[in-house]
């Protein structure tokens, strides 16, 4: 009888660890994407849970990693988007002037929830 309840136990924890993964999961990284826009035009569309590499145009190249998105390079003269934090937040963009690109990021109509609890 114990060994059985020991594993009902581990069981119950096991579910939870997995239901606390996929909340956490989805806090995280749940429907959010990159928007970028070059000049005022989409450029493209891009989702921020998926590792990649974007270049945009022949003057910027964005990285998505680890669920944040940042400037690894850039030919605009001040790198401010290039210095500019990773970003992973609903409503956070990097902005490259000289370049007019935009990367912003956004999330689902439930994100704006999380917006607030941050
Ligand atoms: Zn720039």
């Amino acid at each position: 009888m114990k060994k059985n309840d020991l594993i009902l136990a581990a069981a119950i924890i096991a579910a939870a660890a997995v239901i606390l993964a996929i909340q956490f999961f989805r806090q995280d990284n749940g429907e959010q994407h990159v928007v970028v826009t070059v000049d005022g035009d989409v450029f493209g569309t891009y989702d921020l849970a998926e590792n990649q590499t974007i270049e945009i145009g022949k003057t910027n190249r964005l990285v998505i990693e680890n669920g944040n998105a940042r400037m690894e390079w850039a030919d605009c003269p001040d790198q401010i988007c290039v210095n500019h934090k990773a970003v992973d937040k609903n409503g956070e963009s990097i902005i490259c002037l000289p370049n007019k690109v935009v990367v912003s990021v956004e999330g689902s109509k439930t994100s704006s929830l999380d917006g607030i609890a941050q």
